[in-house]
């Protein structure tokens, strides 16, 4: 379906703005105007809540997530950035290998199966993006990915 990503994102963000730990403060910096693409909403809320879980989940300590979306020639590149533990560096592409856990001891209590992200990049990929993710140990992660923006059609033929 068609679907203005912009308030899409915002729509999901608000889900977690209304659930969150106090010690963790969204940061949005998502652009006014309005950005379509081709979506499945299920898929891609599934996508957007284990990459936003995530960063949660793994900032122990809190910290700001940020959140861009930026257009760019045909594509929408949208990330989300944490302060949390991060993914040492040798590791950071692993995590979206199926049942990959970046650290086997903490995240053992953390819960979860280790397909989330895997999943993620399945779907990603059958929309016809790319997912990856950069980190820095201690400092925090950023996980981005595309999805071809629709281009303009209808009415003004000029
Ligand atoms: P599931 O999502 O299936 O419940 P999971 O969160 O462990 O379990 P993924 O979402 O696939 O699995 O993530 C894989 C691994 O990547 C995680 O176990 C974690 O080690 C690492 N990881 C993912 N996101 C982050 C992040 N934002 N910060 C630090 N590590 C991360
Ligand atoms: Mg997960």
């Amino acid at each position: 379906e068609r679907v203005n990503f912009i308030t899409f994102f915002h729509n999901i963000i608000d889900r977690f703005e209304m659930n969150k730990a106090d010690d963790i403060i969204l940061n949005r910096q998502l652009p006014n105007s309005e950005s379509y693409v081709w979506i499945d909403k299920d898929k891609m809320t599934q996508v957007i809540d284990n990459i936003i879980s995530n960063a949660i989940k793994y900032s122990p300590g809190g910290g700001t997530l940020t959140f861009n979306a930026a257009k760019n020639r045909n594509k929408l590149t949208v990330s989300v950035s944490d302060e949390g533990m991060g993914i040492a560096q040798e590791k950071v592409d692993k995590i979206f290998d199926r049942f990959y856990r970046a650290d086997k001891a903490r995240s053992r209590n953390l819960g979860g199966t280790g397909l989330g992200l895997a999943i993620a990049k399945e779907i990603i990929e059958a929309h016809h993006g790319q997912i990856w993710a950069e980190s820095k140990e201690g400092k925090g992660t950023t996980v981005y990915f595309t999805l071809p923006l629709i281009k303009r059609s209808g009415g003004d033929k000029r």
